[in-house]
């Protein structure tokens, strides 16, 4: 079994998780297993406490992990399926520790950070190897190199590949080449800076990728080669991407990185077959249509909030090779100015998820506009919630219907706390999480998009359509397109004599990839392409 581990430095966002997972779809398409994981350095046991503006997106998992959002990269780029195991934090370390200490287990002997912090850490890794049998575990640490609370992490991974020989083990660091503008020059002095301070801690990387804006010439590699100790070969070039992040790949296939990590870790396998990977990217690139679509959010001109909801889209565009424009629609800006003017002329309006009250009664004028116009909807979590508030005010003539996690008092709740919600006080890992079977009814749409019956499908909700109010609105024309098995949670919702209306009680958006688009994804960006009042660009 062979390790790779990828460390950052200079900056934090260079897209270490994003090259992580590039190189794992091309050792995948070598033929190798492939696991990959992460290591966030800071003390939240999870980020699913965290604010978006902290964090970005919390990416859910199968099995109801909360994780950091490259954990959706590396779903994405690769085949592999995550679980917790998969996304360790310092929080989830020290809690162990410290459990481990008053449940007696170290004997006596004092706790200190090496060796019972890092020998946690070591055994997450080799926890994960037993468990995947993977042929290549790919580890990436959060941070940047030289941050305090990142060095138990890096310790432990200096110590890792000592302990497993450092033929099976290699270190990539992730780093930043800047240009100046004033001196028209790409500068290396922040790499050599930041591997020198790998080299501190006992750290050598074999690989140095370089994020940059402008292309690598031969001398500047030569001279990042010298002053760093990698060969020349071992200077990857990562150029800003030009039109999207799938690029990566084929980016580092260029720089023969593949090749090389093989060649360090001694493993033979053919070159990876990168066709249909290729034809994404033709997609991508030169679509042979183009559509505009409206997300109707309050986390907007924040990239990473909704990160997997306009990957999501993106791919339910290369299924119907459409090049798609995602026009990101402030929800407060709705309740100022009506919904006519943010969302006239889009092909489709999606309303994401979402906690707390700001921008939800945009986002309820959205849903109304595009019942109305007839624009195709998707709704997703919080989204389809709206919907079902929407439909409840302006076609049931229930005015003051909410959800109660808006107003406790509405004489109408529609949306609902779940019953196993009602008595949870503690945050963190206690909302209704991950994975859950649903059945879709035949002759809906939401069936007809999923080609099948039963469904699994990832969520993360406190509250519910309340099942008091089944009747009213099946009778008005609204849709219950899916159920959980017992029949009593509704997952699914559309509306006849709509061209799409759809809303989803989970999150798909968390299970599509560019090479299996999500078939709601699909469905939504079919329609959008179709809807004749859709102003093109
Ligand atoms: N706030 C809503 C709930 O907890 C929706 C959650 C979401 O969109 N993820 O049910």
């Amino acid at each position: 079994m062979k390790f790779i581990f990828v460390t950052g430095g200079v900056v934090s966002s260079l897209g270490k998780g994003l090259t992580a997972a590039a190189l794992g779809t091309l050792l995948e398409n070598r033929g190798l297993k492939v696991a990959l994981q992460k290591f966030d350095p800071y003390l939240n046991v999870d980020p699913g406490t965290m604010n978006p503006y902290q964090h970005g997106e919390v990416y859910v998992l199968d099995d109801g992990a909360e994780t950091d959002l490259d954990l959706g990269h590396y779903e994405r780029f690769t085949s592999t399926k995550l679980t917790r195991m998969n996304n360790l934090t310092s929080g989830q370390v020290y809690q162990t520790v410290l459990n481990n200490e008053r449940e007696g287990k170290y004997l006596g002997k004092t706790v200190q950070v090496i060796p019972h912090v890092t020998d946690e850490i070591k055994n997450r890794i080799h926890l994960l190897a037993e468990k995947t049998k993977a042929d290549v575990i790919i580890t990436e640490i959060g941070g940047t190199t030289g941050d305090i609370e990142g060095l138990p992490f890096v310790e432990a991974i200096r110590e890792f590949a000592l302990e497993v020989s450092f033929r099976n083990a290699i270190f990539i660091h992730v780093t930043y080449v800047p240009y100046i503008k004033a001196a028209g020059e790409l500068k290396t002095k922040p790499t050599q800076q930041s591997v020198a301070k790998l080299r501190e801690i006992g750290i050598t990387p074999h690989v140095l990728v370089c994020r940059c804006e402008k292309p690598l010439d031969k001398e500047l590699r030569q001279k990042i080669s010298m002053f760093c100790n990698v060969p020349v070969e071992a200077v990857i070039e990562e150029k800003d991407v030009d039109h999207s992040i799938y690029e990566v790949p084929l980016m580092l296939q260029r720089e023969r990185m593949d090749d090389l990590v093989c060649r360090l870790l001694d493993l033979h396998t053919p070159a990876p077959n990168m066709a249909h990977w290729q034809e994404i990217i033709r997609k991508l690139i030169a679509p042979q249509h183009r559509v505009r679509v409206g997300v109707v959010g309050k986390y907007i001109g924040l990239q990473d909030a909704y990160k997997s909801v306009y990957e999501a889209i993106i791919h339910g565009g290369v299924a119907n090779d459409c090049g798609v424009e995602i026009v990101q629609v402030d929800a407060e800006e709705i309740e100022k100015d009506g919904p006519e003017k943010q969302l006239h002329g889009l092909g489709g309006i999606l309303v994401p998820g979402g906690f707390g009250e700001r921008g939800v009664e945009g986002k309820i004028k959205a849903a109304q506009y595009a019942r109305e116009q007839k624009v195709p909807y998707l709704g997703l979590c919080l989204g389809m919630q709206i919907a079902t508030i929407e439909f409840a005010r302006n076609v049931l003539k229930l005015p003051r219907a909410h959800s109660t996690e808006f107003d406790l008092n509405t004489p109408n709740p529609v949306i609902a706390m779940l019953d196993e919600q009602k008595r949870v006080t503690k945050k963190g890992g206690t909302m209704r999480l991950g994975a859950q079977s649903c059945q879709l009814v035949l002759g809906t749409k939401a069936a007809e998009l999923y080609g099948s019956f039963v469904i699994n499908e990832r969520h993360r909700h406190r509250y519910e359509f309340n099942n008091a109010y089944r009747e009213k609105f099946e009778k008005a024309g609204f849709v219950f397109s899916g159920n959980s098995p017992d029949g009593k949670l509704v997952e699914v919702i559309e509306l006849k004599d709509h061209p799409f209306f759809v809303a989803s009680q989970y999150h798909p958006e968390f299970l599509s990839k560019p090479h299996q688009p999500h078939p709601l994804f699909k469905g939504f960006i079919a329609a959008a392409h179709q809807n004749i009042h859709h102003k093109p660009l």
